[in-house]
């Protein structure tokens, strides 16, 4: 159980950026919650406040009780951006497994390819990133993060890049598979489409400084005819 607690976050870039003001939220393990909101409303910053890659100006980020970095540390959190960042020398197997070996994790060669399996890419065990259209290389990329078995999954618009055919096949068949591992699942993105497709909560932020404006249960409920 993973629990991330947000208490009074804020993040003043130099000293008049404002980019994220005094978010209070609490997120659950199981659960994935998009954060929504317009482009440079400080979503990204939220992120990576939460990752511990930044440090807030003012209020506390913990999860299950330590400091993100803590959890980073043992590959208990992984992120996956928009850009799936494969190497372009390395086969998608070996791709996956660095996942592992960058949180120093022993080698786990027959899950790695389990959950290539798993994401849809069987048979392309051997490819390299350049072979793959784009709704595979992030499936990759997805298959890279889930590997080490994260408690915390954050992902910066991970979608967004892809056609909307493609966005709407990858909604479907990877969500399940962090839901599974029971991971703490953050979704950030500007497309009420990706909120909805891929979170069961979504919270909306205002435009810049980021302040939680909604927060709601999905699916939303449909206006009466
Ligand atoms: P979003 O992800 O919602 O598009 P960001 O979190 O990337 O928004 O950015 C929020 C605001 O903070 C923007 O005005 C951006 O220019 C600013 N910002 C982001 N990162 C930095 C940084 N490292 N230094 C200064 N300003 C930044
Ligand atoms: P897209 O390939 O359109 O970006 P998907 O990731 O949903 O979207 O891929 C759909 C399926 O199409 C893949 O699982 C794969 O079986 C097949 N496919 C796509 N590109 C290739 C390719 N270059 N070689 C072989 N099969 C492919």
């Amino acid at each position: 159980m993973a629990e991330i607690a947000c208490t009074g976050v804020s993040k003043l870039y130099g000293d008049s950026i404002l980019a994220v003001d005094g978010i209070d939220l609490t997120f659950v393990s199981g659960r994935t919650t998009a954060l929504l909101g317009p482009s440079g409303c400080g979503k990204s910053t939220l992120l990576r406040l939460i990752a511990g890659l930044e440090e807030p100006t003012a209020g506390t980020v913990s999860i299950a009780g330590d400091p993100p970095a803590a959890l980073c540390r043992r590959g208990g959190l992984s992120i996956a951006f928009q850009d799936p960042c494969l190497l372009p020398w390395l086969t998608v197997a070996r791709n996956v497994a660095l996942g592992r070996k960058l949180a120093r994790q022993a080698p786990d060669p027959q899950r790695v390819d389990q959950l290539i399996n798993l994401v849809g890419l069987g048979g392309f065990q051997n490819a390299r990133p350049a072979a793959l259209s784009g709704g595979m290389r992030q499936r990759a990329a997805i298959a890279r993060a889930l590997i080490t078995r994260p408690q915390v999954l954050l992902l910066d618009e991970p979608f967004g890049a892809l056609d909307a055919l493609t966005r709407r096949q990858l909604a479907q068949d990877l969500p399940p598979l962090w839901q599974e591992q029971d991971a703490t699942a953050l979704l950030v993105t500007h497309s009420v489409d990706e909120a909805v497709m891929l979170a069961d909560r979504i919270v909306v932020l205002s435009p810049r400084p980021a302040r939680v404006i909604a927060d709601l249960a999905v699916p939303l409920p449909r206006p009466r005819d």
